[in-house]
């Protein structure tokens, strides 16, 4: 064995002399292993590539029988070699048959061999292939003749998928490998598309170097301007552009002053390589010995150390070009770890078909924006990141939050029928747009949108809604990185108005706490955040928040009616400091001789059950009231509505819920003050029909569900249904699905939803 950190070099050397010379693919191969059993003094050097099943196929071999090339094909996870493939690991033993895994090959002619020693052939965390060495003797092999032999496997991966040895060699790189990953929905719908990795991932040109020094010098370079940007990430401002946790930013910045990685950085380039080749090697190491990681805690880690080293590649070949900046196609689906709600709205929303995350929940930020462009998106995508290139096919099923990446036909086929139907149905309402949503016995329906952030404001339009029944300012604040100014306020609230025209639109009041959390702020862990410190309980306790909010909303509303609504509030004493809280903000404006708007409509959301216990007081105080079912039912059933497991245990159409419903809506009816549906279930069908059904006649919902809801309403006979539900009501107990479901099929109203199943 020649000596330490000597054995890389000369391999290197040897190597790039044989890619350098012409020649057929296999002689290529055969040169390689060749020269990697000669210096590194092994009996037998062989290179095991990938087949698109998984097995492994001996494609050259110093050593062993050279019958066996081409012949020998491990199965997927067969012998020391599959299991080197499948774990990513390298394996060092001193007798290989000892081994568990070890498995005879009689063609091979390998049972004279005892020490054995491989490396997986990774490609942006994929394997390709394996490259192992055998001696007679048993012996453990070194350190540095494990960094040789894995330097070796680097450069092989480069050489297969760069095309550079033949096509059929670069299909073995795993490409066809069909893949499936099981997620959440964090953004309904169906998306066919391409993968756009969200951090493309760096191409290596130059893998040696024979100046050390210069390379040296880049990489010191290199880790300045990244320790330096991280620092610059790392101030309040620039948070929510990178959309990174503190956290994250704080373990990028301790990683990136680890001496021990950058120790092996420069060991890298000691044993001959470029500085970005030395990162990718050290990463290649890193996975390779930590994979598979099950303490999330590590593996979270890992995660961090990789993202660093994808950064310094960035850094050290210069391309800062990110993927929102680059050509996109059509139908792109972004894949990333992670992503920050501002970096999902640098993308052209034209282009962009899916997202898959391998963190964040629906509750993420970015989850708010995805729905809020209308993409499907699948979160906790475990993985994903590492086993996935831009260019590769990918079908998402946002509903059950599949993802197929390198689909095969049939799932093509299967998911190309649904979009299309999908498509199909789409169109169908859109030619809804312009039709009034009248029910067939003459009964006007008022449907409005949600929305929360400025690209919500198309969907008015495109909808045909009648205007906006619940503008969630929260959202805004949520993907901010500081608590906005007021004139920042003001300037979103007047874009919003007047993208509305002559729509209302009914702003609520700032809804925080609970999931709803604001980076900048600081909130201490509550037990029940649902039950917590949130919306109207925070602003109250902080009216310099909600009076800067109130001036924002009654300057933007200069000439217009601007209509405020409250929410969570839970005791009569609550709506009268928050009026008197606007009271002041009038006043303040009047006083400064601002114009203020023309009138003034006050609303609450009706979603703690405590205060329909009080409505013959609250409703005199109030202009209108807007039922926040998915709040209500969660208080009511005790059902936390963001945890899968319970969620959907009780059903909104059960009697209880449709009850207070009724409660709400007949008070309401009878102090004259107008009554509103926001919550989830106004966009469903079959639960709008029972909604129509108990007297409402304005409901608010996303976007999309105006179509199917619209749809719904034109096939309905309200008068007939009111009294079949009244007659229900009183006589039922449990959920009134079924019963509703009958009653649909059978007087033909259509809630067939857009079902993609
Ligand atoms: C509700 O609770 O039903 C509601 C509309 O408010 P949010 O979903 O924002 O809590
Ligand atoms: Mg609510």
């Amino acid at each position: 064995m020649a000596p330490a950190n000597a054995a890389p070099r000369v391999l290197m050397r040897r190597l790039r002399e044989i890619m350098a010379r012409p020649g057929e693919p296999q002689a290529r191969l055969d040169a390689i292993v060749t020269q990697i059993a000669r210096i590194m003094v092994a009996e037998v050097c062989s290179l095991y590539l990938r087949r698109p099943d998984g097995s492994l196929e001996l494609f050259a071999t110093e050593g062993l029988n050279k019958e066996a090339v081409h012949n020998t094909h491990l199965a997927k996870g067969e012998g020391l070699v599959g299991l080197i493939a499948d774990r990513a690991e390298i394996v060092n033993i001193h007798e290989a048959q000892d081994h568990p895994a070890f498995s005879y090959r009689p063609e091979t002619g390998e049972e004279v061999y005892h020490s054995f020693l491989g490396t997986p052939i990774l490609r942006g965390g994929r394997t390709l292939g394996v490259i192992t060495v055998q001696n007679q003797a048993r012996k453990v092999y070194s350190e540095e003749e494990i960094e040789a032999l894995e330097t070796t496997s680097m450069l092989v991966a480069e050489l297969i998928t760069s095309g550079e040895l033949d096509d059929d060699v670069a299909a073995m790189a795993d490409r066809t490998t069909s893949r499936h990953f099981s997620g959440v929905s964090i953004s309904d719908g169906i998306a066919l598309g391409h993968v756009v990795l969200h951090e493309p991932r760096v191409t290596i040109h130059e893998f040696l170097s024979d100046d050390l020094h210069n390379e040296n010098v880049r990489l010191d370079q290199g880790l300045e301007t990244l320790r330096s940007s991280i620092d610059k990430m790392l101030s309040k401002a620039e948070l929510q552009r990178v959309g990174e946790h503190k956290e994250v930013l704080e373990a990028y910045r301790l990683f990136a002053h680890d001496q021990g990685w950058v120790n092996r950085l420069k060991q890298a380039i000691a044993s001959g390589l470029t500085a970005e080749a030395a990162v990718e090697r050290v990463q290649n190491d890193m996975r390779a010995r930590m994979l598979p990681q099950k303490d999330r805690f590590w593996a979270e880690r890992m995660k961090d150390l990789e993202d660093l080293g994808n950064r310094l590649l960035r850094i050290l070949v210069g391309d800062t070009e990110t993927a929102a900046t680059s050509n996109l196609p059509d139908d792109a689906i972004l894949v990333a770890r992670t992503m920050g709600a501002a970096e999902l709205l640098d993308y052209d929303p034209k282009k962009l078909r899916g997202l898959v995350l391998e963190e964040s929940g629906a509750s993420s930020h970015v989850a708010i924006v995805a729905r809020a462009l209308g993409i499907a998106a699948v979160g906790e995508a475990a993985n994903i990141v590492n086993r996935v290139d831009t260019g590769d096919d990918i079908v998402i099923d946002a509903i059950t939050g599949d993802v197929f990446v390198r689909p095969t036909q049939d799932v093509i086929d299967a998911y190309s029928d649904k979009v299309r139907f999908h498509a199909a149905k789409q169109k169908q309402y859109s030619e809804l747009r312009n039709k009034d949503a009248v029910t067939l016995d003459g009964q006007d329906i008022s449907l409005k949108i949600n929305a929360g952030l400025l690209v919500d404001l198309p969907h008015l339009a495109q909808s045909g809604a009648d205007g906006i029944g619940l503008y969630r300012t929260e959202l805004q604040f949520m993907i901010a990185a500081k608590f906005p100014r007021m004139s920042e306020q003001r300037e979103i609230y007047k874009a919003v108005l007047d993208a509305a025209g002559h729509r209302p639109v009914v702003f609520r009041t700032l809804d925080v706490g609970g999931d709803k959390i604001l980076p900048y702020m600081r909130m201490s862990g509550e037990q029940n955040p649902a039950l917590g410190w949130r919306a109207i309980r925070m602003t109250l306790d902080r009216p310099g928040l909600f009076r800067t909010q109130v001036r924002a909303l009654l300057q933007a509303s200069a000439g217009k009616v601007l209509r405020l609504m409250l929410p969570m509030v839970t005791d009569l004493s609550e709506l009268t400091k928050a009026k008197r809280l606007i009271k002041l903000e009038e006043d303040f404006l009047e006083k400064h001789g601002h114009e203020g708007p023309e009138r003034l409509e006050i609303g609450l959301m009706i979603e703690v059950p405590a205060i329909v216990y009080q409505l013959d007081e609250v409703l005199p105080l109030v202009d209108f009231v807007s039922i926040g079912s998915n709040d209500l039912m969660q208080f009511l059933f005790a059902s936390d509505r963001t945890n899968q497991n319970v969620a959907a245990r009780y059903d909104m159409l059960h009697c209880v819920f449709l009850r207070v419903l009724q409660k709400i809506i007949t008070k309401s009816n009878a102090h004259n003050v107008p009554v509103t549906l926001c919550g989830e279930m106004a966009g469903k069908p079959l639960e709008s029909m029972a909604l129509l059904g108990l007297g409402l006649r304005s409901i608010s919902m996303s976007p999309a569900s105006i179509g199917p809801v619209k749809s719904m309403i034109l096939s309905l006979d309200l008068q007939a249904l009111e009294t079949f539900m009244i007659e229900t009501l009183a006589t039922k107990s449990g959920s009134l699905r079924e019963p509703l479901e009958r009653y649909a099929r059978d007087k033909k109203v259509n809630v067939e939803a857009f079902k993609l199943t």
